[in-house]
């Protein structure tokens, strides 16, 4: 019988085996080659001419249906699960090579028993998507959903299900359009494929929904691994905190600040930094107005300052620039050696244009500042540059979207811009915060 997509094979060359799934071949794959899934969760290419045979180990079996419905709890909180893509929301159907469904909440429960046991769920899939796919508007629908389930006085607190890769935008982007937070938005995901054994995801969820059943902020946090190891997660702000590697479990950690809370697998939820609000009994609102004329761009030895007529040219509002160290660009100095690299002449250009120029670092630890070298003076006082205090670069850019979507001068701008909404802005950065 020939294998198909689905069935688990080996596939044999003149020097090597490989038992594995055998995968259907995505359209945008190159022609030539056969994939299959091993079993460490990796998908590997075989050249097919390399191939001297494949063999059918076991056919596919499709993969069964919550056996039962979970009855809900009368002691228990509830909490809603809101999907919106990425590892975590998804499972794959090696048949079909597509995302076939969305998690409901019993399957949630069906795979982590013990969140039966935290709280009453209900699942809901918002969006289908890989994250680096995602846009304002998808954080304007997003915070419409969140903000829904807030507002239903059952329910104690919402697990936001998304992908890793912009996670901490999307975290930002609710920081600033839920108004009048009343409980915890926690947003979880996973590093780790959820058929891999070394997946993080299990562990996540159960701290996640144990955040938003039972922690006592009501604020936007992200919930993943603390550790390599799966014996807690950290809550960390959503406008402070940064996925800092592309693969480790604990790639999420809080800039310039300790996490708020460590959340442990069996409910124990330790406090580490208790600057948040608490939670209230008020309505939220949404205040999702952005302005998508607004750019991040990260500034670099020979940059050629032609890079920011695009902007001026396309009538951008704002740009947010992830400067060098304390907040330098190139340079004062360089007018009359290297003028196509003086990005202070540009800026000159974008401030006469009306644009508002925002001044982050990306050093991301530690904060800017424009007093202290003659060339950031310049910046600050001539060029009225707004000096991001200790922001994020990426929270500067949504919070600049979204202030520049409320008020377009930018007197009004940078007073907004330097007024901590969110926690966004610290006035003493904590020294425990570096590499924690
Ligand atoms: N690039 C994907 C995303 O961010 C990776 C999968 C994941 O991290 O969940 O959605």
């Amino acid at each position: 019988m020939k294998p198909e997509p689905g069935d688990i094979v080996k596939v044999r060359t003149k020097d090597e085996t490989y038992e594995g799934i055998l995968m259907p071949r995505p359209e945008i794959f190159e022609k030539g080659y056969v994939i299959i899934k091993l079993d460490n969760g990796y998908n590997i290419g075989v050249d097919e001419k390399r191939i001297s045979r494949i063999e059918l180990v076991s056919k596919y079996h499709m993969p069964s249906a919550p056996e039962k419905k979970i009855t809900p709890k009368k002691n228990l909180p509830n909490v809603s699960i809101l999907s919106f893509g990425g590892t975590i929301s998804s499972k794959v159907d090696y048949k079909t090579g597509g995302v076939y469904a969305a998690y409901s909440a019993d399957d949630f429960v069906q795979m982590v028993p013990e969140l039966g046991n935290i709280a009453n769920l209900k699942a809901e899939q918002v969006m289908k998507l890989m994250s680096e796919d995602m846009v304002p508007e998808h954080w304007k629908a997003m915070a419409e959903s969140i903000a829904n389930e807030l507002n239903k006085e059952e329910v104690a607190g919402v697990v936001v299900t998304h992908g890793t890769d912009t996670l901490h935008f999307s975290t930002a982007a609710m920081s600033f359009f839920l108004k009048n937070l009343n409980k915890p938005v926690v947003f979880t995901a996973s590093q780790r494929s959820i058929d891999r054994g070394s997946s993080d995801a299990f562990s996540n969820l159960l701290c996640a929904v144990n955040a938003a059943a039972n922690f006592d902020g009501a604020a936007v946090v992200t919930c993943l691994h603390g550790t390599t190891d799966d014996n807690y997660c950290t809550l960390n702000r959503g406008t402070k905190v940064r996925k800092l590697h592309s693969s480790r479990r604990d790639a999420f950690r809080p800039i310039n600040e300790l996490p708020l809370a460590k959340v442990f697998e069996d409910g124990k939820i330790e406090v580490l930094n208790n600057d948040y609000s608490k939670r209230s009994a008020g309505k939220v609102e949404v205040d999702n107005k952005f302005e998508s004329k607004t750019a991040l761009v990260y500034v670099y030895p020979g940059m050629e300052n032609e890079v920011l007529d695009y902007y001026i040219k396309n009538k951008f509002k704002g740009i947010v620039i992830a400067a060098t160290g304390l907040g330098h660009v190139a340079g004062l100095g360089m007018q009359e050696t290297y003028p196509k690299h003086s990005l202070y002449k540009k800026i000159k250009e974008l401030n006469e244009g009306k644009i508002a120029v925002v001044i982050t670092t990306q050093t991301l630890y530690g904060r800017v500042h424009p007093y202290v070298y003659t060339n950031l003076r310049k910046l600050s006082m001539e060029l009225n540059c707004i000096f991001a205090e200790d922001m994020l670069p990426e929270t500067a850019y949504v919070k600049l979207g979204w202030v520049l979507g409320h008020v377009p001068k930018i007197e009004e701008v940078k007073k907004m811009m330097l007024t901590n909404y969110a926690g966004e802005i610290t006035e003493r950065s904590d020294a425990r915060g570096f590499l924690y």
